[in-house]
């Protein structure tokens, strides 16, 4: 997520999976007292009620049909899970909508509904270990969430004049399909939308197919590495699809609007070369498409949602580009573990973006900046970036001085075990999530020295640490 008031100092720079037949554990080898209930949340210390405890998604398939000046949807959302636990019956989170059916495995299952809880007993219970497939039928209108800690945006699905497009951190991803909502449990995706000409529909990874039916159009889109639910998207609206030039193997696709294309494409254009730099810094870029939806109206906030990060109008810059695109990196591939932990999003895509910025203006326009962030952060008071919670999930100190965090240990360690530590630490948790307990015993690690004090106090004292000495492994100033 980019918020414009960060914008300060940037502006000066520029399946339809078939259910599997798993056969329903006739002879179970639990007893009855055995068999779970699943829990209603993964006990997240910010959103409790998020993610749902007994199983593991693998997969989801999200068949939607939209109207989209009705703003209704309808269709059904396919989840292939493996059981962790013997379960007699499970939860899954979805907010609003009419749920028409269930079944597991084939077989009709009841449900019950209380807030944004889905709760499903299947005919048969689950043992534990077998892979399952849940088929949810609904429709409605989605109603996106309004949080008052989070007054800047509606969490979920979003209609604006002709345009629908969908920015879900932290929860909204419940409005508009059935999902284990919580960053700790990712999976790949294929989603499947129809809707009436000449809309179009862009969504996460890459597209598979479009089928004409005449007035109206479905696309399928396969997400082929696994994703946060938070990180999906759909957007739908009269856009043109620009693809960019590639060195990399990276499909470079961006989705305008038509009156807006040609100045967007300049401004997009150094996608490749920025790929390249954080892929040459940090390791591989993680997916196999990247390009920006950029909606015809200002929206105040950027997201980096996977493999097509929403922009707002108004933030269609080279420099949230670098910020949205190195979180495919620290966001996306390597996720947080909580939504208190965010600092671990917002500091690593906020630093990488000014790291960018080095490349391209030389390192002492990178010290100006985080001396004035730094001189900023000094007559502020703010929570420490690891002491956040719902008021302040996204608030300065999360991005800058969870900047900060990164910049004092590269300042602490040098650049060469700084660029080590930001290597490894993306080849080891990528693809999962990490926490700041794996964050600070890797810098310990890869440094060899024992940095758990200094890094703890850039985290989580309520004070601003000093800026450290420079390690004699630092280069001079260009
Ligand atoms: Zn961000």
């Amino acid at each position: 997520m980019h918020r414009s008031i960060w914008l300060v100092w940037l502006t000066i720079v520029l399946v339809a999976c078939q259910p599997i037949a798993v056969p329903a554990p006739s002879a179970p080898a639990a007893t009855l007292d055995e068999w779970s209930e699943g829990t209603p949340g993964v006990g997240d210390p910010i959103f409790p009620l998020l993610g749902n405890g007994g199983y593991d998604v693998q997969h989801y398939t999200i068949e939607l049909s939209v109207d989209v000046m009705r703003n209704e949807i309808m269709g059904a959302t396919s989840i292939r899970a493996e059981a962790t636990l013997p379960l007699r019956s499970f939860t899954l989170d979805l907010l609003g909508l009419t749920v028409e059916k269930v079944t597991v495995n084939g077989a009709p299952a009841h449900f019950t509904r209380d807030g944004q809880e889905l709760t499903i007993v299947p005919i048969a219970p689950l043992a534990a270990s077998v892979l399952f497939t849940t088929v949810v039928t609904y429709a409605g209108t989605p109603t996106p969430i309004r949080d008052a800690h989070l007054d800047f945006v509606e969490q979920g699905w979003n209609r604006r004049d002709d345009v629908i497009f969908v920015v879900s951190e932290p929860q909204g991803a419940m409005t508009w399909y059935p999902s284990n909502n919580h960053p700790t449990d990712k999976a790949t995706y294929t989603l499947r939308i129809t809707v009436d000409e000449p809309y179009v529909v862009a969504a996460n990874g890459v597209l598979r197919e479009e089928i004409d039916h005449g007035a109206r159009r479905t696309y399928t889109w396969e997400m082929a590495q696994p994703m946060a639910s938070y990180l999906t998207t759909v957007v739908i609206g009269e856009f043109v699809r620009i693809t960019e030039a590639t060195s990399l193997g990276v499909e470079i696709r961006h989705y305008f609007p038509p009156q807006d294309a040609d100045r967007l494409t300049q401004i997009f254009a150094t996608t490749d070369e920025m790929i390249a730099f954080y892929g040459d810094l940090i390791g591989e870029y993680p997916f196999d498409a990247y390009g920006a939806a950029v909606m015809p109206f200002p929206l105040g906030f950027a997201l980096e949602t996977q493999t097509l990060p929403i922009f707002g109008l108004d933030l269609a810059t080279e420099g949230v580009n670098a910020h949205e695109l190195a979180h495919h990196w620290f966001g996306n591939a390597v996720t947080l573990a909580s939504w208190d932990q965010i600092w671990l999003n917002e500091g690593f895509a906020t630093y990488l973006q000014r790291l960018w910025l080095e490349h391209k203006l030389g390192r002492e326009f990178l010290e100006s900046g985080m001396r004035r962030y730094y001189e900023m952060l000094s007559a502020m008071k703010t929570p420490a970036p690891g002491m956040v919670d719902a008021q302040n999930l996204f608030s300065i100190s999360v991005y800058e001085r969870g900047a900060w965090v990164l910049h004092a240990l590269r300042l602490r360690v040098g650049d060469e075990l700084f660029r080590q530590f930001l290597r490894t630490y993306y080849a080891r948790f990528k693809d999962g999530v990490a926490s700041t307990e794996d964050f600070i015993a890797l810098a310990n690690e890869v440094s060899k020295q024992n940095l758990t004090g200094f890094l703890r106090s850039w985290i989580y004292d309520e004070t601003l640490p000093p800026i450290p000495e420079v390690s004699q492994s630092f280069p001079a100033s260009d």
